[in-house]
């Protein structure tokens, strides 16, 4: 039977609202038109008083169900009022199928119960005990118990035939919007329902919930179009039924995901539940006559009688496992089960996620610089900006958690944005303040990531922050990854657009991606930072070798090397030794403030004058 399903709570309050008034409106006609037809004035109470406590209880009860059946009961007795104040006119029955076209908006099979029962009581009853107040009467002919039943029997019936014909219909459409029309299974919404029932009426040990993910579905739609897509849900969704039809049911959520709920499983079942669904899927399908094969990755929740949660809260939870389980697992597919650690974590990096918009704002990034040094002459050369962020309750928040973060979210591009103006600007306060005895002028490199590359302002940014800070491009060098390398054409466009501006750029962590050798000598970079993994092996260690590969190699194809985490002296004399020039890492110095940045300059500077100094004494003796 349509219960409503179909109305969400804010349709329904809309519909009832309508409804309500409606009734508010004939209750007040009454008067006047019972007064129209000769009724005294003192009987107005005992015509009005029913309708307008319906109208009260309706208005305390809390479920959809009881206020439409109390209005419902409202609207049905005033209309048996009119009938009786018109005598008992035929034509008055009408007011009956109108309200029953009224009460369909209701989408409910027991305000129809409760219509035709108020009909059938009244024609019954009050024909019995007052006909003339329920029908119109014939001349010549006087009232029968039989007659009067058989008109009561036929004007209920009337009125039951348009009821059921609008049930079947509304069913039908309730059936309709909560079935997926591709496969036929229940959608999300009957999902809801379905096992909001189960878990209200328990189910022992456990119910079990999986949620399932196709593993590169996106791809088969790209390449054999969306028909093939489509037959490939279809056999999915066939293949999930079979497995579970005797102990469960499936449901699509939306694109290519869909749920499974096992009632009166455990967690073992749970378990093997979710391996036999993985495993079905991954069986071979045919799309466009070709055999391919696709990989779920699967939530999984195990509810037992004590857990107090409704449907949606459970979706949340198997749909946050099933996104460990794609991470976890990628293509390859598998299935995690949920823990309430997920939901924290998930939570944790939501806050994170909010505080992360608006921390440039609120001035909580600062940066850090890590000095670049000439191993050869000993003299720091550069330093490398490096962002940090002070998170006003949570303290310090490492790059390596905010970083990808910003990454995902799209906020690296104002923070990216806020770094380059502040690193250069750092740039030309140095120039100022340091009076430096021959050192060279230092180069920024600052690290750009593929977002960065790929947004169209960058370019713009860079040029209006150097202008303003009055920096040459050539000491502006951009650290770039593997990947934003690899990424496409237009990266790399970006990239020549910032060569041509004159800005130096750097292949960053060199080693820890995918770049072939050969590759490297098409890139139009010229640094290369070689990976911390590279220098670990250094002096002594199983692949010290690729270490000066990787140096010569890099000479070869005309960029500048640059080795990143040297931590020993060892390392400085093997490396320049190997003919390495320039490194960076914690033996020379940490990421510092700009202040202690400063400091470790005069102090270099002090040094080399006094060697100088000594030098120039000592050859003049
Ligand atoms: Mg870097």
């Amino acid at each position: 039977m349509p219960r409503g399903s179909n109305l969400t709570d804010a349709v329904f309050e809309r519909r009832h609202r309508w409804i309500v008034n409606l009734l508010v409106g004939m209750t007040l006609l009454t008067l006047p038109y019972g007064i129209s037809q000769g009724m005294p004035l003192r009987h107005a109470p005992m015509v009005v008083w029913l309708p307008i406590v319906l109208l009260i209880a309706s208005r305390r009860m809390r479920t959809r169900e009881w206020r439409s059946v109390l209005t419902t009961l409202g609207l049905f007795g005033s209309a048996s009022v009119y009938v009786y104040l018109a005598g008992g006119a035929t034509e008055s029955h009408f007011a009956y199928f109108v309200l029953v076209g009224v009460i369909s908006l209701y989408q409910d099979w027991r305000p129809f119960l409760v219509g035709v029962g108020v009909v059938l009581v009244n024609h019954v009853l009050f024909g019995l005990v007052m006909p003339r107040a329920v029908f119109e009467p014939t001349p010549g002919v006087d009232f029968t118990m039989s007659m009067t039943l058989k008109t009561a029997a036929l004007h209920t019936s009337f009125l039951l035939a348009s009821t059921v014909a609008s049930l079947v219909a509304w069913k039908a459409s309730e059936v309709q919007a909560l079935t997926d029309v591709l496969t036929g299974l229940p959608n999300r919404r009957r999902m809801t329902d379905q096992l909001d029932r189960i878990i209200s009426y328990g189910s022992e040990p456990g119910i079990a919930i999986l949620y399932l993910d196709l593993c590169g579905f996106k791809k088969i739609n790209d390449v054999y179009g969306h028909e093939a897509g489509d037959q490939l849900l279809v056999e999915i969704a066939d293949r999930l039924r079979q497995l579970c039809r005797h102990d469960g049911f499936v449901a699509r959520i939306g694109g290519d995901e869909f749920a499974v709920v096992l009632p009166a499983t455990n967690q073992a079942g749970a378990l093997d539940a979710a391996r036999r669904v993985a495993e079905t899927c991954a069986l071979p399908i045919a799309v466009d006559d070709r055999c391919v094969r696709i990989t779920a990755s699967v939530g999984v929740v195990v509810l037992t009688s004590c857990d107090l949660v409704n449907a949606s809260e459970v979706l949340r939870d198997v749909d946050l496992a099933m996104y460990h389980a794609k991470n976890e697992f990628g293509d390859t597919g598998g299935f995690t089960v949920f823990c309430a650690d997920m939901r924290d974590r998930a939570r944790a990096d939501f806050e994170l996620e909010l505080d992360l918009a608006t921390c440039v704002q609120n001035n909580e990034l600062f940066v850090v610089y890590q000095p670049i040094v000439d191993m050869v002459s000993s003299r720091i050369v550069g330093a490398e900006a490096l962002v940090r962020w002070r998170h006003p309750t949570k303290g310090m928040i490492g790059p390596d958690v905010f970083v990808p973060l910003a990454e995902r979210t799209g906020a690296i591009l104002d923070i990216g944005r806020w770094v380059l103006d502040v690193a250069i600007q750092q740039l030309s306060v140095w120039d100022d303040s340091l009076d430096l005895c021959g050192s060279p002028q230092l180069t920024m490199h600052i690290n750009v990531s593929t977002n960065q590359l790929r947004d169209a302002s960058l370019l713009t940014t860079v040029r209006r922050a150097l202008e303003l800070a009055e920096i040459a491009p050539s000491r502006l060098v951009l650290e770039v990854t593997e990947t934003a390398l690899l990424g496409g054409d237009s990266d790399l466009i970006a990239l020549r657009e910032l060569k041509e501006l004159g800005v130096r750029l750097a292949l960053d962590d060199f080693g820890t991606g995918y770049s072939s050798l050969s590759h490297l000598a098409h890139l139009p970079v010229d640094n290369l930072k070689i990976d911390k993994s590279f220098t670990d092996d250094v002096p002594v260690g199983p692949n010290r070798s690729l270490m000066a590969g990787v140096l010569a190699l890099a000479g070869q194809v005309g960029m500048t090397p640059v080795v990143e985490g040297i931590e020993r002296f060892e390392q400085v004399r093997d490396l320049l030794a190997m003919g390495a020039r320039f490194g960076q890492g914690y033996f020379f110095s940490k990421p510092v403030s700009s202040r202690t940045f400063v400091e470790q300059m005069i102090i270099q500077d002090r040094g080399h004058v006094a060697a100088a100094v000594i030098t120039e004494s000592a050859l003049s003796a």
